[in-house]
């Protein structure tokens, strides 16, 4: 039997329980059945003393012996000696004890059977988890066993599991069951998946025994042996095969070299109202030695909201301008290009470079002339939306595209650009995020293009004061924005958006926007609205109200998450904040503190809300780093719910590494398979057919974005 074999052929199973495993738990093979792991292990190798006990233990065992039995009717009280009436039992009390001490092990069903098995006197092995009742530890429906079975057991796994699987017959003991009857058929022929040099330098296990023993492990050293094997393995063909992509393309794909860096550059350098910060001025190092080496650039800048990264990508585009080619920087939002072209501009006037802006909304007459433009390369810089990577946009010579806010834009909209580079030349690439991204997770993330930090903010921005407050204080918040109002500042009130329910998500806005219009009347106040269900028009008429200054309030779904300025702006309201991931909190609060002299986030917070919703919010209000921020937000949920990174995902899903957790294990993994790769970029070297092999799987068959075009 192999690892491919068809789930329901394994002894113990049939197309039946084939069929509720592979719904279940998306079990299709034996090879899966394995791969399915315990998510944790009950240690039943060591006895522990009464003494030693705490309710923050998980499950453990001890020996004692019965001290006393008292059966108790449901108001408490002790049931009578004599002839024993079970029906009226609820609940059986057992003093046990050892030489440290004693414990209540409590019975609320199966009283019977245990109330003949425990008799004073009699020894057991009692197995559970300590809780605490009534300031006292108590052990509620222990497994019981003989006093001398202790030693069998080990450390033994537990499964994932549903009521339908349990139903089914699928419980813990017949998982075990058949992961054991896999293991036995499968491993006599097992293929290893590592080379034998991978093994012997890392200190691996083979895989037969970390199977075998993140099963059923021996004992801690074994399963810890395994687990790491498994991590290891996981974290290190995924890194291969991102390194491999980047290989590939930095050696296949040609880029335009542009030695030069111009005049025009210098121009806006010059004219700057300040001076570029340490980190602005590395990023743009990194990115002229990239596009002066002959190959293609691909490179992310990651730089915290209001970091600077504009700026970045002018000097940037400027560089392609003085080389003689073209530049585009793509926006998600037509309100975002719009911004970036009326910045822009300003930096470009004392270059005289020609910039434009092509969105969806461009007029017909309006874009035949940008088209024509872009074609006999009198326009420079084309700033835009989507519109730019349509068909009949054609560039005269593209020698730099740069796309903001990349987690917007698809994988496949980045390769489109691809397309558009002079004389069949991809132009080089440049990605911006404002997302901050743990660095394990942006190697995984983004594992096939360099990554270049803008980790310093300007001078002169200002801290924005942030606080937590319920619904008691929704008075004093009012009275809080009239008077920033009453200051000649402006204010941002969010709604939370739910993705599943529209219709609710509007109800909120909507009354919410009858409470503030109610609160904040005309003709003293004008109180913008943006949400999803408007047309683009509309969105942005209530937008250019606010970022004018005609409307004092904006009140919006998250859709001002990204990008827009508006300095005047103090006031960040953010309604029902833990229903907010911590990125998207932080991206939204970036939107002050960006002129007025003092800004302020106020997080509303919901009637319910748990303590771990309790704990972020309080980190908010700690702290305004993005990155420390991100890192909390992916240990407290999980890399896949990060904020900003749904869409372009996690390139396969993890099955036992966590990007969260086994950071260092992740960096090892990509330092060996560059390694690797250095000395055999094709994988053709004997030894390393295994690591082709693997390569080849499907989970491993990522997107070559070189041929999408
Ligand atoms: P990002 O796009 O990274 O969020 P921006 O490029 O919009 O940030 O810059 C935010 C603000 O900081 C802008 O108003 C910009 O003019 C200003 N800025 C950028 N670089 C500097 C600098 N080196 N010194 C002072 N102000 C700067
Ligand atoms: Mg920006």
């Amino acid at each position: 039997m192999k690892m491919e074999t068809d789930i329901q052929y394994l002894p113990g199973v049939g197309p039946k329980r084939a069929e509720l495993l592979r719904g279940e738990l998306g079990i299709a093979t034996v090879g899966d059945l394995l791969h399915c792991y315990p998510f944790r292990y009950i240690d039943r190798s060591s006895l522990q003393k009464i003494a030693d006990l705490h309710p923050d233990q998980s499950y453990i065992q001890f020996r004692a012996t019965v001290r006393k039995v008292r059966l108790l009717a449901k108001n408490g009280a002790e049931l009578p000696d004599g002839p024993v009436k079970y029906n009226l039992a609820s609940r059986l009390s057992i003093l046990v004890g050892d030489e440290t001490g004693e414990i209540e092990v409590v019975f609320f069903k199966g009283i019977k059977w245990m109330h003949t098995r425990l008799v004073p006197g009699a020894s057991f092995i009692f197995f559970g988890k300590p809780s605490l009742f009534n300031g006292r530890i108590n052990m509620v429906h222990p497994e019981v066993d003989p006093p001398d079975s202790f030693s069998a057991g080990t450390l033994s796994g537990v499964y994932n599991s549903t009521e339908r699987l349990r139903n089914g017959g699928l419980t813990g003991k017949a998982m075990l069951k058949l992961m054991n009857a896999a293991l036995e058929m499968v491993l006599p022929t097992l293929q290893e998946t590592l080379p034998e040099d991978v093994l012997r330098e890392k200190a691996l296990c083979p895989l037969s025994f970390a199977l075998r023993q993140i099963h059923f492990p021996k004992d801690q050293d074994a399963l810890a042996r395994a687990t790491y094997r498994l991590k290891f393995e996981e974290l290190f063909y995924l890194q291969l095969s991102l390194v491999k992509q980047k290989y590939i393309r930095s050696r296949s794909a040609v880029g335009i070299p542009m030695p030069h860096v111009g005049t025009a550059f210098h121009a806006c350098y010059h004219a700057l109202p300040y001076s570029l910060t340490g980190a602005q001025q590395r990023v743009i190092k990194e990115i002229r030695e990239d596009l002066v080496s002959g190959h293609q650039m691909n490179r992310l800048l990651q730089g915290d909201v209001g970091s600077g990264k504009t700026m970045v990508a002018v000097l940037s585009a400027l560089i392609a301008i003085g080389n003689g080619y073209q530049a585009c920087i793509m926006a998600p939002t037509e309100v975002l290009a719009q911004q970036h072209f009326a910045n822009i501009s300003r930096y470009l006037e004392p270059t005289g470079v020609k910039a434009v802006l092509l969105t969806g909304t461009s007029g017909v007459a309006a874009r035949r002339e940008i088209h024509a433009g872009l074609e006999d390369g009198s326009i420079g810089i084309a700033i835009g939306t989507h519109a730019l990577i349509e068909d009949n946009v054609r560039f005269k010579a593209l020698g730099l595209a740069i796309i903001d806010e990349q987690h917007r834009f698809g994988v496949e909209q980045r390769s489109r650009l691809w397309g558009k580079g002079a004389g069949g030349v991809p132009p080089h690439i440049l990605v911006m995020t404002a997302t901050p991204i743990p660095r394990t997770l942006a190697m995984t993330l983004y594992g096939d293009l360099d990554v270049s930090v803008i980790d310093e903010m300007p001078p002169g921005r200002k801290p924005v004061q942030t606080i937590c407050v319920g619904e008691n204080k929704r008075h004093a918040m009012h009275n809080f924005i009239r008077e920033e109002i009453a200051k000649g500042r402006q204010a941002f009130i969010v709604y939370p958006m739910i993705f599943e329910n529209e219709k609710l998500d509007y109800k909120n806005l909507e009354l919410g926007y009858e409470e503030i219009v109610k609160a904040f009347p005309l003709p003293d106040y004008k109180v913008a609205i943006v949400h999803g269900q408007q047309t683009p028009q509309e969105k942005d008429f209530n937008m250019s109200a606010f970022a004018a200054g005609r409307a004092q309030i904006l009140v919006s779904t998250t859709v001002i998450e990204v990008g827009v300025d508006v300095p005047n702006a103090s006031v960040m309201v953010i309604e029902s904040a833990e229903r907010f991931g911590l990125s998207q909190l932080h991206q939204l609060r970036g939107r002050v503190g960006r002129g007025a002299d003092k800004s302020y986030c106020i997080l509303m917070r919901g009637k319910k809300v748990s303590k771990e919703s309790q704990r972020r919010l309080e980190l908010m209000c700690a702290t305004e780093n993005g990155f420390e921020i991100a890192e909390e937000d992916m240990k407290l949920r999980g890399p896949g719910d990060l904020e900003g990174t749904q869409q372009s995902g996690l390139p396969i899903t993890l099955n036992i590494a966590s990007l969260a957790k086994d950071g260092l294990i992740l960096s090892d993994a990509r330092t060996y398979a560059e390694y690797i790769l250095e000395a055999d970029p094709t994988l053709t070297k004997p030894g390393h057919e295994i690591l082709a092999a693997e390569l080849r799987k499907d989970k491993y068959n990522l997107k070559d974005f070189s041929q999408i075009s």
